[in-house]
């Protein structure tokens, strides 16, 4: 099994947090954090891009839609539809227009628990009421499911963030070529990860 220092996760600056001016915002909370940026370009998706992103996990489009309805009915209002494929197919149209509406920011991050840890950092998908103060989404949207839905466009939250280790996988393939994700040694990883720090006493 390999450590769990070489776990990877996808973070993607969607086309809101590039406008906005939050690439470094959200690079230091990563950075900072201990993680480790191994793979990094600017690029402009194609709408068909943004969708075989989303779907490259068959039960994305139901689990999607299954939490819209549970978000909707958490504050007692009633969901666009009870159909979790009908919510979520308004939602992928949304997806694929906000996503290929200017450039994106992609970027592998390498360390312990790394897909857990940045979707800790990012918050939960909706601003107004999963993302908490502290996190990228909390801090930095205030969109709302209802008010992306009237407005029929895809919620705003500024950060895309892998939801699990083999989406994460899959994900990082679906962007970035091999030789575009770079292995490398940090000095001060040792300092995170090495089992005897020994002394650092004296010159
Ligand atoms: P996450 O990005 O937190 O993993 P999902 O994978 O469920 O969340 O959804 C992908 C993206 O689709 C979200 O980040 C958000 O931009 C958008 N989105 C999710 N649900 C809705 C919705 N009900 N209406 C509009 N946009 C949505
Ligand atoms: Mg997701």
């Amino acid at each position: 099994m390999a450590h769990f220092k070489e776990e990877r996760t996808l973070v993607i600056v969607k086309p809101d947090g590039v406008q906005r001016g939050l690439i470094g915002e959200v690079i230091k909370r990563f950075e900072r954090v201990g993680l480790k940026l191994v793979g990094a370009k600017m690029m402009v998706a194609s709408p068909e891009h943004i969708e075989q992103h989303y779907t490259l996990d068959p039960n994305w489009r139901r689990a999607n839609g299954e939490k819209t309805i549970k978000a909707y009915r958490d504050k007692g209002l009633t969901p666009p539809s009870e159909d979790p494929l009908v919510v979520n197919s308004a939602t992928l149209n949304g997806l694929k227009v906000y996503l290929s509406s200017g450039p994106v920011v992609c970027m592998v991050w390498q360390g312990a628990h790394a897909v857990q840890i940045v979707r800790k950092i990012a918050g939960g998908t909706e601003p107004l009421a999963s993302a908490d103060i502290g996190t990228i989404r909390g801090d930095f949207a205030l969109d709302s499911y209802q008010m992306s839905d009237v407005d029929k466009r895809a919620t705003r939250n500024v950060v895309h963030a892998s939801g699990s280790v083999s989406e994460a996988t899959d994900e990082i393939a679906h962007w970035f070529k091999p030789g575009e994700v770079i292995s490398y040694r940090l000095l001060n990883e040792a300092i995170i990860y090495a089992p005897e720090l020994g002394s650092f006493l004296g010159d």
